[in-house]
Formats: structure tokens, sequence, C-alpha cells
């Protein structure tokens, strides 16, 4: 044993350091922690607690409760439970909290009762980052992805699913029945005991079948018809990655910068779709960023007219490439982007050098839809590349022109979407990572929201310490003070 490297005797304890803050490295991250949230006003930001109530037993200030979730979401420990654990032998978190160690319902009842103030804790670095100038190209990308709920995939219920789960129980019944009657024409000596049996069994699928109908019910009551019943907010949503299948969740809208990957803004939704975001979203960026230019980078599943216009409308420049969903390109005729508008007479030049005037003006789900066609279809000899009616309609929204801006902006700048893809997509590679590519804990979308401040805090907060450095890091927060 003596050519082996030695440890310590347990019981000889001089050899340990005699103060906890020994144990504690200089460029040791909780330094960061502690100075952050030592800086932070807890009752301005919102926190429950920050006055000690005179009369009962004292309870834990909120900061202490802070630091170990922000500490254990640096670490990748985000359960009440092993964050109870870990106060009790992890000497950073005795250094961070003062050997301070709640039990695990104090420490979760912390996380479901201060979702407004964590999420300004959330903002407040944000801000601090603002202060330390660190957005100063005023370019973000922007994107989606779904991270699953606690709410398993049998647990949701759209109407499609009700009724193939109603078609495929009653095929069973009715197969119980049949094997009933099989059994009672036989007379076989195990009569008794099968009858018995496959009664049981039916009377298990009728009370299913009460239940979807219950189900049934609820979803009436719901506008997008589903219903989940474990995280009642949690909607079922189709993923690149589970091509065909569904995963019940919620939709993280993330905003980077594109200079130091740092998340500005971030909101959990629970729908699906990009579309209706990106307005939203790049203004709540620009907001957080304090500045005034802004060029917003997101892909083809954000392409939207409306929302387009929202950034136009402030000023914010958007790149989005148009998706390609065009039927007539499809089947091999001409795509919309071979008529040429010509904005001063407001009309399109078609391939075969026709102009097709405005005819009428339609309302499409709110928005206003010119419809545009030239007389010369009739008689035309590309007719067979270009329409199978007798004329080709051209469709053009009133605000038409913000989307082409957004095409022109796009093709003077072809490397926006190689900068939006290597900005924003690994933030979520390493967000899900962190999580253990697992389920959010929590349930309803507030709560939800709350987990993920706490993981987009501990995001930045290390990145901005890998770009800052531990002393550097600790110094600007006591500068600007949190
Ligand atoms: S069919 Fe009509 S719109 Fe199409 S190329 Fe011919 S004239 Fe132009």
């Amino acid at each position: 044993m003596t050519r082996y490297i030695q440890g310590s005797d347990r019981s000889q304890v001089t050899l340990l350091p005699e103060c906890l803050d020994d144990f504690i490295a200089e460029d040791n991250t909780v330094r960061v922690i502690d100075a952050f949230i030592s800086e932070l006003d807890m009752a301005t930001l919102g926190f429950e607690g920050t006055s000690p109530a005179l009369t009962g037993r004292p309870s834990y200030h909120p900061s202490v409760l802070l630091k170990i979730y922000l500490y254990g979401y640096l670490n990748r420990v985000q359960s009440s439970r092993r964050l109870e654990r870990e106060c009790q032998r992890n000497v950073e978190v005795m250094w961070l909290t003062g050997r301070l160690a709640p039990d695990f319902k104090t420490i979760a009842d912390f996380r479901k009762d201060n979702g407004k103030g964590i999420r300004n804790v959330c903002r407040r670095f944000v801000m601090l980052c603002r202060e330390l100038k660190l957005f100063t190209q005023g370019t973000v990308a922007i994107d989606g992805s779904k991270f699953k709920a606690v709410n398993n995939r049998e647990r949701n219920y759209t109407p499609g699913k009700i009724a193939r789960r109603e078609r495929e129980i009653e095929e069973s019944i009715q197969r119980y029945l049949d094997a009933l009657e099989t059994a009672d024409r036989t007379q076989s000596v195990e009569l008794p005991a099968k009858t018995e049996r496959l009664q049981s069994k039916i009377q298990k699928m009728r009370q299913r079948l009460q239940e979807l109908k219950e189900i049934k019910a609820q979803l009436e009551t719901q506008p997008d018809k589903q219903v989940s019943l474990t995280d009642p907010d949690a909607r079922a949503m189709t993923t690149h990655s589970m091509k065909g299948t569904a995963m019940v969740g919620y939709n993280v809208q993330t905003v980077v910068d594109t200079e130091h990957h740092l998340i500005v803004a971030h909101e959990v939704t629970n729908t699906g779709s990009d579309r209706a975001q990106l307005g939203k979203m790049a203004l709540a960026a620009r907001e957080a960023m304090g500045v005034k230019q802004l060029q917003v980078l997101a892909d083809r599943g954000y392409y939207s007219g409306p929302e387009l216009k929202t950034c136009e409308d402030a000023g914010i420049a958007a790149y989005v490439p148009k998706p390609m969903t065009s039927n007539a390109r499809a089947q091999g005729r001409f795509g919309k982007e071979d008529f040429i508008y010509i904005a001063s007479a407001d009309e399109y030049q078609c391939p075969a050098g026709q102009r097709a005037i405005h005819r009428f003006t339609t309302d499409e789900d709110g928005l206003q839809v010119r419809i545009y066609w030239s007389s010369a279809c009739t008689s035309c000899s590309m007719r067979d590349k270009c329409t199978i009616s007798d004329y080709r309609r051209i469709r053009r929204w009133e605000h038409e022109s913000v989307m082409e801006a957004v095409q022109g902006r796009l093709e003077r700048q072809p490397e926006a979407m190689r900068v939006r893809k290597s900005t924003v997509e690994h933030v979520f590679g390493t967000l899900k990572h962190w999580m253990g590519w697992t389920h959010f804990l929590m349930r309803r979308k507030v709560n939800v929201a709350t987990e993920m401040s706490l993981h987009v805090l501990a995001y930045n907060l290390k990145r901005v310490i890998s770009i800052l450095g531990i002393a550097e890091t600790i110094r600007a927060m006591k500068m600007v003070g949190a």
C-alpha cells in the first residue's frame, strides 16, 4: 500500500481547513452565484417572505433558496429532493447557504410560490448583461423547440384519438361477447370460470367507454379540442425528431444574440406552431437588449405576413425565408415568383409578357387579399404550364410589399440563415442536455415557465462566466449592482 497515493486519516481533524471558505477556491462558480444573488433586491423583484413574520417558526430568507436553485440548475440538479441532499453533503452548497439545509418541501414550495420573482431575476440578469455592454451588435436569432411535459402521450386526448379508442373498445367488447356465446354453445367444463372472466373484461371495457365519454365532454369545452389529464396545459405537438408521432409538451421560444449567444428573451407556449411568435419575441428581445435597431433571424416556420408586418412597423429588420408551399410549382407549373409585380401600375407581368390586372379584393381570415388575372389567359399558348382553370389568378396581400422587402433583404445577406442556425440551435441542445433529455418537473404552464427561467438564468450565467471569467464577472456584478 505504501506505493500508492495515500488519503488522509479520517479522524485527523487538524489536516482539514478550519473554515468553510478554505474549501472554496477563488475561481469557484459558487462565488459568482453568491455575488449575483447578494446584490438582488428580492422584495422589488417580487419574492415572497422578504420580511420575516413576527410570530411562528423563523423561515429561510428567499435569497438562500434562490442560491440553492441557481446552484442546482447550474449543476444539473433540479429536483427538490436531490437539492435537499446536496444541502446536507455538498461543501459548495454549504458555503453558499451558510450550512443551512432546508427540507425538500420548503425547497419545492419556494419554486412553486415564487414564479414571478424567479422570472424577474432572469430578466434582471439580461439587464445586467446589457449594462455590461454584452449586446452591441443588435442581431438576434429566434427559434422554438418542444420540451416534454409531465403528461404521458397516453393521457392526452383529441377527438380523433377518442374515436379510435372507442372503436377499438367496441371491437374488443364484440370479440368477448362472441367468445361468451361460443363458450355457452360448447358447454365446456370450465364454462363458469370462463364466463366470469369474460364478463369482468366486458365490464372493464364498458367502464372505459364511460370514461372516454366524460373526456369527450371535456374536449368540447376546449378551444383547441385537446385534453391532457396530468398537465392540463400541455399539448400534443409534432416534432422534427419524432416524425409521424406527437410529443405532449410545450413549445419554448428563445431569442439568442448572435454576438455572445446569450438568451435575451424566452417564453413558454403551448402552441405547436411558431407562426404567430415572431413579432412578440422580436419586440421582447428589443426591449430586453435596450437597442433601437434590431435584426431578427428566424426559420421558415416563422413566416407569416402579419408577424412580418409587426416587425416592419416596429422598425425591426426580419430575415425569414419563405416556405416552399406552392402547389402550382410542385405540379410543374409557374409559381408566384414567376410573376413580376409592377407597383406603379398595380399589375403583374406574367411569364407570357401579359399584364394581369386587379379584379377584386377579398377578405381571407381578416387579411385583405387582392386578386389579379389577365384577359389573355384563354388564348395563351403557355396555359398548360400556368393554370388548370380558364384564368391564372394571382393573389396579393394588401401589405405584400413587407414580404417582398424581407425577401430582398434575405437575398442581399444569404449567410443570414447559417448565422441563425449556428446561433440558436445549439442552445436548445445544451438546455435539453442539462435537463437530462427528460420532461419538465412541474405541471401547468406558469410553473413550467418558472422552471424554464431557472434553466435560462443558469445558461446565461455560465455563458457570462465563460466570456468574462469568474473574477471579472464578480467584479462587474459588484460594480453595476445586480
Ligand atoms: S395563362 Fe395567363 S397568366 Fe399564364 S402565362 Fe398565359 S397569359 Fe400569362
